[in-house]
């Protein structure tokens, strides 16, 4: 019998309580049907158990270390995202043409769970990712998608949310990071985000940063908050990797729990910034370009 999920449990609320038929009979999900959905969760479950489970007490044990401005993380972890990256399964809700598996959310959330109850913080960094490139979906311009999203998809490529500053969690209103404009529809930003999970890692060859900031003609409180996209190492037009952009990694934090996934501070200089779009206010194209 598993120790980390009871299929009978998860069929039970997949086909009796949230009706997942009526929801696969949709022209969406046509690709997929219940027996290929069970057998999607065979496959998350055998790698759960056979991969992620076995190293989770390693990985609670040996939390990635700081060494020369990087995080190092146990080998043991890279080879689990490495199984679950060529997979596919970072793919699991987004779209075919983007070379997604398209999968019901709420198959996914069944997914994640069996994968969080074998080594939470090990999936950490690919789930931080999948809500990264959603976002990214959903506000980003076409452009910023374009150069940004295949790689999140495919997982070669891991994403973070830099909302929190040591001064500044719940109350967001209070951030300081600021993002001037450089003219040309792009920004250079400055500060230090705290708490950011999966902040740096020497697991994928990128990583995405979402960075909330101001801008010097914001407005007071969260209307004067916009969001921007801050990769780790400048990407080309071409989507080739650049020169580093200027984010360090000040320090780890040291936690309880969920000990494999890092928790970082982390200081913008005044790279090459990319922006998304404003929060809570008209969203607008952008475009990539250098100081
Ligand atoms: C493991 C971990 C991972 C994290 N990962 C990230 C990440 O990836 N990205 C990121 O940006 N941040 C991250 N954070 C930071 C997290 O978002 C903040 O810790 C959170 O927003 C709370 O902020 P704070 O810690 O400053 O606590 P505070 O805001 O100082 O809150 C302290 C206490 O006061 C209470 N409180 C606060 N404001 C009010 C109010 N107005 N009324 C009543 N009670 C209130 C809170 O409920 C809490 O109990 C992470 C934190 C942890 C612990």
């Amino acid at each position: 019998m598993s120790t980390i999920v009871n299929r009978r449990d998860v069929d039970f609320y997949l086909d009796e309580m949230f009706d997942l038929g009526s929801l696969l009979a949709s022209d969406r999900y046509s690709e997929h049907d219940r027996e290929s959905i069970s057998a999607i969760l065979d496959l998350c479950q055998s790698m759960a158990e056979e991969e992620f489970l076995p190293c989770a007490a390693e990985h609670d044990e040996n939390e990635p270390v700081f060494q020369d401005g990087q995080a190092i993380t146990p080998d043991s972890l890279k080879a689990c995202l490495k199984a679950f990256v060529e997979a596919g399964l970072p793919a699991a809700t987004f779209d075919h043409d983007l070379g997604g598996m398209q999968l019901p959310v709420m198959v996914a959330n069944f997914m994640q769970g069996i994968f969080q109850a074998a080594n939470a913080p090990a999936v950490g960094y690919v789930f931080l990712t999948s809500s990264n490139a959603h976002m990214l979906q959903a506000c980003g311009s076409e452009a910023l998608r374009e150069r940004y999203l295949p790689p999140l998809v495919e997982g070669r490529w891991f994403g973070t949310m830099c909302l929190s500053e040591p001064h500044a969690g719940s109350s967001l209103s209070d951030i300081r990071c600021m993002a001037e404009p450089v003219g040309d529809g792009s920004h250079k930003l400055t500060g230090t985000k705290m708490w950011i999970s999966g902040g740096e890692q020497d697991i994928s060859e990128n990583i995405v940063h979402m960075v909330l900031a101001r801008t010097p003609d914001a407005p007071p409180g969260v209307k004067g908050i916009s969001l921007f996209l801050v990769p780790k190492i400048r990407v080309e037009e071409d989507g080739s990797l650049g020169e580093p952009n200027n984010i360090a990694l000040a320090g780890l934090n040291h936690k309880m729990g969920q000990r494999g996934t890092t928790n970082t501070l982390l200081n913008f200089g005044e790279g090459v910034i990319v922006w998304v779009t404003s929060w809570g206010r008209k969203t607008k194209a952008s475009k990539i370009c250098s100081t």
